[in-house]
């Protein structure tokens, strides 16, 4: 069969998609601390069931953040063929971030104006989950007779990690290679670019120690902030310029993070802050701890153990050169970095599909940072998977978030065409 019928189903959707994405939209799902979780499944499944989606409801219980009063509900529906195949795989995030300031329009209204539909969330991601269901909800009523299986999931919790939401499922099963074989994630990567991947990322904290004493007799202490000092210097003069140098073949987005970056998150020192309203003075000390969060984003030619070591080099070498410099380091967080293969089948069949919806060649793009596929790619096992979707990133998190009723409806066709690629 052509492409014609299926496309035209979805261009005769255009309406639902926009009511679809806007129902989503007043959902207020933000995160944390994790609002309407069960609402916003309940929705999705009442939905999914009535066009014969088996579904079900799953409740992270005892992932991180999980609790009674903000469980972290996720769901899976599935969508049998008629004979065996693969099983092509949808997944979106549910969860939304604050607000913020600087709205014109109402965050939660999913307004529509100029061919967009506005809210928090609308392209991130609730337009990109909109448009796979009406992919598959199109493909399902043009091709019923198709191989495989067609899921759909709106898991919690990616904007704080996905531990309660694709992290868990993947431990439970979700997406074992003999399950599911192709996944598309539908964040907001603009319609005509695949995301392979994501750079590798590891958090950790250091923390120098000094002496408390009188601020006016600073000698009789010894300034945690001081040491820090060095430490930040030598980050600043020989780790900087030298991870300008490690330049990756991975097609990160934007180009300055085509390199190994490092930021450092935050930095205290000395005595703790006041609380908001203390009208009197700080009192003086020398500062006997301070500590940084180090943000150092890594490159797939890199070694995990490698950017650690680096990191303990430099600090033995402040610690040779500094009388009483002492420290300790606490890793926080790490994801290795991971960059799905152009010749993966899911990869081929939506470059195809790009090229016949937009008549263009799409894009091959890598996340400067991590999103829900490392829990699919380590968790998981399961390495045939991208994000694919209609939004554009710099709008996700800022205010008057919006994404494009022409850019949902060209990027389903897309998620349309590769259904049928995959399972017809
Ligand atoms: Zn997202």
């Amino acid at each position: 069969m052509s492409d014609a019928p299926l496309l035209e189903a979805i261009a005769a959707r255009r309406d639902d998609l926009v009511s679809l994405t806007r129902a989503l939209i007043r959902i207020p799902t933000l995160n944390p601390p994790g609002r309407n979780y069960h609402e916003i499944c309940a929705f999705l499944e009442a939905r999914l069931s009535a066009k014969g989606f088996r579904t079900e409801m799953i409740r992270a219980t005892g992932a991180p953040a999980d609790s009674d009063r903000y469980p972290r509900w996720n769901l899976v529906a599935r969508r049998e063929g008629t004979r065996p195949g693969d099983c092509v795989h949808f997944n979106s995030h549910h969860d939304v971030v604050e607000v913020g300031h600087g709205w014109t329009t109402d965050p939660f209204g999913g307004e529509v104006k100029d061919g967009r539909v506005y809210g928090r969330g609308a392209c991130d991601m609730k337009g990109g989950l909109a448009a796979s269901i009406i992919a598959a909800e199109a493909f399902l009523d043009t091709h019923p007779d198709f191989a495989g299986a067609v899921e759909i999931s709106a898991t919690a919790d990616e904007e704080s990690g996905g531990y309660g939401g694709v992290a868990y499922l993947a431990q439970h099963g979700y997406f074992d290679p003999a399950r599911v074989q192709h996944v598309i994630i539908p964040e907001p990567l603009n319609k005509d670019r695949i995301c392979l991947g994501h750079r590798g990322v590891w958090w950790a904290e250091i923390e120098t120690k000094g002496r408390i004493a009188h601020g006016s007799m600073p000698f009789l202490g010894d300034s945690a902030i001081r040491h820090m000092g060095a430490v930040l210097h030598e980050i600043e003069t020989v780790l900087y310029p030298y991870l300008a140098t490690k330049r990756t073949e991975m097609p990160v987005v934007p180009e300055g993070a085509r390199q190994s970056t490092l930021n450092i998150n935050s930095i205290h020192g000395g005595e703790p802050e006041q609380d908001e309203g203390y009208t009197g003075l700080p009192a003086p000390c020398v500062a006997d701890r301070c500590r940084i969060v180090l943000d150092r984003r890594f490159l797939i030619e890199e070694d995990l153990s490698e950017v650690k070591d680096e990191i303990r080099r430099l600090l033995e070498k402040v610690r040779a050169e500094r009388p009483g410099f002492d420290y300790e380091i606490r890793e926080l967080f790490e994801v290795v970095p991971t960059m799905t293969d152009r010749d993966a089948p899911v990869v081929r069949s939506t470059a195809a599909a790009i090229e016949r919806v937009l008549a263009r060649q799409p894009d091959y793009v890598v996340s400067p940072g991590t999103y829900d596929q490392k829990h699919i790619d380590r968790i998981g096992r399961l390495k045939n998977c991208i994000a694919y979707g209609p939004g554009i990133l710099d709008l996700a998190h800022q205010p008057d978030e919006w994404v494009g009723i022409d850019d949902m409806v060209d990027s389903a066709g897309v998620m349309a065409l590769v259904l049928k690629d995959l399972l017809a």
